[in-house]
């Protein structure tokens, strides 16, 4: 596991997971005390298909990506996992190995803990928490079945303004790390198509574009540009990443005030 633990997670690195942030005290305790807070790069590997869950993830400002490898080498995103939820999908269900890979999507932050001591709170039959992930969970299955469909049906300049708005949602940043070749295994579409889209959506003045970053300019265009499977997912995903209008509002605050000053300015 390419995976380097920094140090113990603190009371307000659980708030920031809808998970972890419903926690009951003693439980919030034994995560700050025996879980750790680690710094997820890309593409740090967190499952292996076919391979044990040792360890749990709940991201704060990382994202995952669920990937489906194809007989022809080719890797499709399945699924992704934000701070609305947690990287051990296969445990809520009771399986313990994952049936795909999962990557480190975008490099964020994330609380991790022993499968184990996962599995313990789970059987420990608490109501309050079941609750909070059998609500990931759901958000999470009509995800599933919202992205086939887009993928299916609308186009990659659609499909990319999505999948950046569903990434812009889950960090607490205007900036997204990507490359090409990444957003292409996201969105299931040749790397030239991606870059075509993402060279539009950039000339539109919604994004901008380079070195592997990309930056959400304009979030209302990106809205319009996107098909309609962006809001199906935001109307799942929204109460548990506690998007309302007053916390958009409060997160573009937090993001200008987290901006590094312009060079050019
Ligand atoms: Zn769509």
């Amino acid at each position: 596991m390419n995976v380097k633990p920094v140090t113990r997670p603190t009371e307000a690195d659980l708030k920031q997971n809808a998970v972890l942030a419903g926690l009951r005290c003693d439980w919030a305790t034994e995560v700050i005390e025996r879980g750790e807070a680690t710094i997820l790069a890309t593409p740090n590997p967190i499952y292996a298909a076919g391979c044990q869950i040792r360890e749990v993830y709940f991201p704060i400002d990382a994202v995952l990506s669920v990937v489906t490898q194809m007989r022809d080498g080719a890797s499709i995103e399945v699924g992704t996992v934000g701070r609305e939820g947690v990287s051990a999908i296969p445990l809520l269900l009771g399986a313990t190995t994952s049936a795909n890979e999962s990557y480190c999507q975008v490099p964020g932050r994330a609380v991790v803990i022993s499968s184990d001591h996962f599995q313990r709170m789970l059987s420990a039959g608490n109501e309050e928490f079941r609750i909070v992930l059998n609500r990931f969970l759901q958000a999470y299955v009509n995800m599933l079945g919202q992205l086939a469909a887009c993928n299916g049906r609308h186009s990659v300049y659609e499909r990319c303004a999505r999948w950046l708005l569903l990434t812009h949602d889950r960090v607490n940043s205007d900036t997204i790390s990507l490359t090409h070749e990444y957003l292409s295994m996201m969105l299931g579409a040749r790397r030239s198509g991606v870059t075509a889209a993402a060279a539009a959506l950039q000339c539109e003045g919604y994004i901008s574009y380079s070195h592997g970053q990309i930056k959400v300019l304009d979030r209302r265009g990106l809205e319009g540009a996107s098909c309609e499977c962006y809001a199906v997912s935001r109307e799942q995903f929204g109460p548990l990443l506690g998007i309302t209008e007053r916390s958009e509002k409060k997160q573009r605050e937090d993001r200008s005030y987290h901006q590094e000053p312009d060079p050019a300015s």
